[in-house]
């Protein structure tokens, strides 16, 4: 039977088997709803150890292709193009999720960066938002760590620079980035200028008095079961936390990368916007290998939604695997 007749037999039996379901026309179904829009997820929770980690969506950045070649300096537009095409980010500039983390320790309530503020980024400022939908209120958390005084890492300490959005909480930041962000004499020093020392300082202001400089010590444990992983160059006193709880760890970094895909494939390019970008590219490297090499679960700010996953080696990079989730 030619290939072209033997099609249209198996066409006409579907139609028949469609008729004889009794499946109403269109007509009779009634109009399509309306397409319900974005459904941006608020929290994901998961166990380590007896510690309870849950990731909040504060929001995301969307960058501009005008951007790109600063934010990469070392990169070119043959190089980067199949990278962008790999993040799905091909049409627009770079996209970058923003988050934060919770930490339940059994003896501690911390947060881990507490996102931005539509003053400074009109898409981010969800955090507080997210905490609740959580099952928890800003007044129950105890500890703030900061990796480091960036808008959308530390705006959502205050929305006004006046009310503390955590008011029992103690702020954790090295004693480094504090004395950078604080000090006078530090200004000319800042890449981004004026607006983000005046963003950093109404973050921590109301904080006055309950601020907790720390050294930046690698394994200086900050909360129990916390520790310091010391990574210096996206800003001087830039730190990752790691959370140890029965023989299981788990790293959250701040700006190890902002664009996971491309970042890891290409670790030693170097930031724009760090304050030493080759410290950075030391740090990025370290971090990347140190969790290649041990398998470590790994979380960061600008990780893709959830934020849970682990870094592979792939070929002379590294790779980003999301960890499945796992709801029941
Ligand atoms: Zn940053």
């Amino acid at each position: 039977m030619p290939i072209d007749r033997r099609h249209a037999m198996l066409g006409s039996a579907a139609a028949a088997v469609a008729l004889a379901t009794g499946l109403p026309a269109q007509a009779e179904r009634g109009p399509l709803p309306p397409q319900m829009g974005p459904n941006p997820p608020r929290f994901l929770r998961m166990k380590l150890g007896d510690f309870e980690v849950t990731t909040l969506l504060d929001g995301a950045m969307q960058g501009t292709n005008a951007g790109i070649q600063n934010f990469f300096p070392d990169s070119t537009p043959e190089e980067i193009a199949p990278l962008r095409a790999r993040a799905f980010a091909i049409e627009a500039g770079l996209h970058q999720p923003v988050g934060a983390y919770l930490v339940h320790t059994g003896r501690n309530l911390v947060m881990i960066d507490c996102g931005g503020h539509a003053s400074f980024i009109p898409t981010t400022g969800n955090t507080l938002a997210a905490l609740r939908a959580a099952g928890y209120t800003p007044e129950q958390v105890d500890t703030v760590l900061l990796t480091h005084i960036h808008p959308e890492h530390a705006l959502g300490l205050s929305y006004d620079g006046t009310t503390r959005n955590f008011p029992n909480a103690e702020v954790v930041v090295t004693d480094i980035d504090h004395r950078f962000w604080t000090d006078p004499a530090m200004e000319s020093r800042v890449p981004q200028g004026q607006r983000f020392i005046e963003a950093a300082r109404r973050a921590i202001r109301p904080y006055n008095g309950r601020i907790r400089t720390v050294e930046m010590r690698r394994d200086l444990e900050v909360v129990p079961g916390i520790f310091l992983d010391p990574a210096p160059g996206h800003t001087p006193g830039h730190v990752s936390y790691r959370l140890t709880s029965q023989n299981q760890s788990m790293l959250i970094w701040g700006d190890i990368a902002h664009q996971v895909v491309i970042q890891l494939a290409r670790p030693r390019w170097r930031v724009g916007v760090d304050v030493d970008p080759a410290m950075g590219v030391e740090s990025r490297v370290r971090t990347l290998d140190m969790l290649a090499a041990t398998g470590m679960l790994m979380g960061g700010v600008h990780v893709p939604w959830p934020g849970f996953g682990r870094v592979i080696r792939d070929g002379e990079g590294y790779l980003y695997v999301p960890r499945p989730q796992q709801f029941f």
